[in-house]
């Protein structure tokens, strides 16, 4: 029976750390340079060798990878391993743009498993629990990876997928589901789902829920208030395996990252440039023991900070903070950059629901910004006049954060589609016009 305890690698000094990037390190970028036609290329266009990779130091020499560069060799143009030596493949949510295709060897498929083994662990996990598993399965590395991960710590996994929400309600019940694992704006739906049908969070036996793959913000007390829990957060890309290459731990603030498999850098999205611990910028990562799809230097294009702060719960691995939005995500409105989440944030500190979208448009050339947010049930009952005031006060709000302008929308409870995935925040509509 499977009985798995957090490992030893996680609480490892710097220097032992340090000293097994260093030997993973040369050992992957000599088998990327030999079994990557396209990025051997790249390094000899960069004029470097793996004979000058001795240490993680050297890193700053090698060349970045990009989405881009996936796509352009889709499919099988990163494949470092014989294709018979690979078990599966997983695919991007293609959140923005053409899917990309990685592949795993069953190594492969053990680390990752183990990456999310170690998030379920931090998060409080035994085989004791019943891990309730309503990311997606199938190309959607969520489902899989958790699933997995899940098994590995020994719980009694319950591969849910996501949809159904009255199956999803009826087997949380009645199998008592003590660990929650979906998106966030998932979560937040089940929660409101349970209330609506009359359950208070002391009627279930959740105690946990790991949520990512997606941006969330403030939204993490509002789910942990509506199932009675406490949401911890996870992140991974498709690219470096999936979800569980950094994760949090109970102290709740920013994702211990599983550095003995993944180094992070944080750059300049400009220059390129690496920029010094506990700056903002774009995360960048290293795969250091992957077979099939090794990731050398890969934008993920996601903005936070990495921090080496001592954490409370004795892991020493760097955290990353949550990623405040893609760089990609950034929307251009009149000029000025505003970041989905920020909206988030005005809405969620106000006390609205984590229900809302956004839509920009260009009316005469100029863009405009209209931010729909659904009252709670109780805020409806309220007078006109009340809510004119309260529309007044977010239009202030949105203004202070962002720099312009908003049209809000105070709508009624239910009006925007609910998620049973990654939730589409945004509509652009600008796009029609060019
Ligand atoms: P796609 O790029 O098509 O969405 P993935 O499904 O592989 O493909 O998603 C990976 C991306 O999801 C990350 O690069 C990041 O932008 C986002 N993401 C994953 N986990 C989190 C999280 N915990 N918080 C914020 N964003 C996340
Ligand atoms: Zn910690």
């Amino acid at each position: 029976m499977a009985n798995y305890y957090q490992p030893e690698i996680e609480t490892a000094s710097r220097e032992q750390i340090i000293e097994i990037q260093n030997k993973k390190l040369v050992k992957q970028v000599k088998h990327a340079y030999e079994n990557v036609k396209y990025y051997r290329d790249l390094m000899n266009k960069k004029g470097v060798k793996p004979e000058d990779i001795k240490t993680i130091e050297d890193i700053k020499k090698l060349p970045f990878l990009s989405k881009d560069d996936l796509r352009e060799t889709y499919p099988y143009g990163m494949l470092a391993v014989d294709l018979k030596d690979c078990v599966r493949i997983q695919s991007t949510s293609g959140t923005t743009g053409k899917r990309v295709v990685a592949f795993y060897t069953q190594h492969d498929i053990d680390l990752w498993e183990e990456c999310c083994a170690r998030a379920i662990v931090a998060v409080g996990g035994t085989k004791e629990d019943v891990c309730h598993v309503s990311y997606g399965y199938g190309l959607f590395t969520g489902g899989p990876g958790l699933n997995g991960g899940s098994h590995k710590v020994g719980c009694l996994t319950l591969p849910m997928s996501s949809g159904n929400t009255d199956r999803q309600i009826q087997f949380m019940l009645d199998l008592g589901s003590t660990i929650l694992c979906c998106t966030p704006s998932y979560a937040a739906y089940l929660g409101e789902a349970l209330a609506e049908k009359g359950y208070k969070p002391e009627d279930n036996k959740l105690k946990a829920g790991i949520f990512g793959a997606e941006p969330w913000t403030e939204m993490r007390r509002s789910i942990e208030k509506s199932l009675g829990i406490k949401a911890y957060d996870i992140y991974g890309l498709t690219e470096t395996s999936g979800p569980g290459v950094s994760f949090e731990c109970e102290e709740q603030s920013g994702m211990h990252i599983n550095e003995d498999h993944f180094y992070a850098e944080i750059i300049d999205p400009e220059t390129g440039e690496v920029l010094p611990e506990g700056e903002k910028g774009e995360l960048v990562f290293t795969s250091l023991d992957k077979e099939a799809f090794p990731l050398i230097r890969y934008r993920t294009r996601d903005i936070c900070v990495l921090s080496r702060k001592k954490c409370s719960c004795g892991r020493t691995h760097v955290k990353m903070s949550k990623p405040m939005g893609r760089s990609d995500d950034m929307l251009i409105i009149r000029g000025v950059n505003v970041f989905p989440s920020q909206i988030e944030n005005v809405l969620l500190s106000a006390g609205y629901t984590p229900n809302y979208q956004i839509f920009v448009d260009r009316v005469n050339n100029t863009d405009t910004l209209d931010v729909y947010v659904e009252l709670t049930p109780e805020q409806m009952q309220e007078s006109d006049d009340e809510k004119a005031a309260r529309e007044k006060l977010l239009v202030g709000a949105m203004r202070s954060m962002l720099g312009i302008g908003a049209k809000m929308h105070l709508v009624a409870p239910h009006t925007i589609a609910r998620s049973e995935g990654k939730a589409v925040r945004v509509v652009d509509n600008r796009k029609l016009h060019d």
